[in-house]
């Protein structure tokens, strides 16, 4: 089933998702959801306080570059009460994007590696480091965890070059809540 994602101006992307208690099949058909939903909109990242639920559980992606230097999709990994620890020093700077600030991209800086724990879609406990754009990915996705945006991360400069889309989506959101019965 393909849920209904959040958009910037909703209350809920700036509020902290509460751990899962325990992975029941409901949370597992919820999770099956998530990625059903990242995937219609072309996504590689979401997590479920894009769909309006505050339990601290994403799904990624991966990529990988093919042959002729183009990006494909490869398998999807789910992260069920993430803990990141241990970030580089090193930091690098990327264009990002986000599915709940359509048209919106902006430079962010993050740490080149990470260390993960989390749980997987069986509730089993697993952990890695992890280096380069999927370190990137669950970070960008752990922050929505934690009520952050892309746009709090970026230069200030970039964020004033944005602002004009951030007010319009923020309108659409009063104008979606006023017509919702
Ligand atoms: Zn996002």
């Amino acid at each position: 089933m393909i849920l209904s994602l959040c958009y910037y101006g909703n209350p809920v992307l700036r509020k902290q998702a509460s751990p899962v208690k325990e992975v029941t099949p409901e949370i597992q058909k919820f999770i099956s959801d998530m990625i059903e939903t990242m995937d219609d909109h072309n996504g590689i990242g979401l997590a479920a306080t894009q769909v309006g639920v505050l339990l601290r559980i994403f799904v990624i992606r991966k990529e990988f570059i093919g042959d002729n230097g183009e990006f494909l999709k490869g398998v999807s990994q789910v992260f069920i009460n993430p803990e990141v620890s241990e970030p580089s020093d090193d930091m690098e700077i990327m264009n990002e994007g986000c599915l709940s600030l359509p048209k919106i991209f902006v430079d962010v800086p993050r740490p080149q590696s990470i260390k993960i724990k989390a749980l997987d879609i069986d509730g089993k406990p697993f952990e890695d480091t992890i280096t380069g754009f999927t370190a990137r990915q669950i970070m960008h996705e752990n922050d929505h965890l934690n009520g952050k945006l892309i746009i709090d991360r970026c230069p200030p400069e970039q964020k004033k070059e944005v602002q004009h889309l951030l007010t319009q989506l923020k309108k659409n959101h009063k104008n979606r809540s006023k017509t919702r019965t």
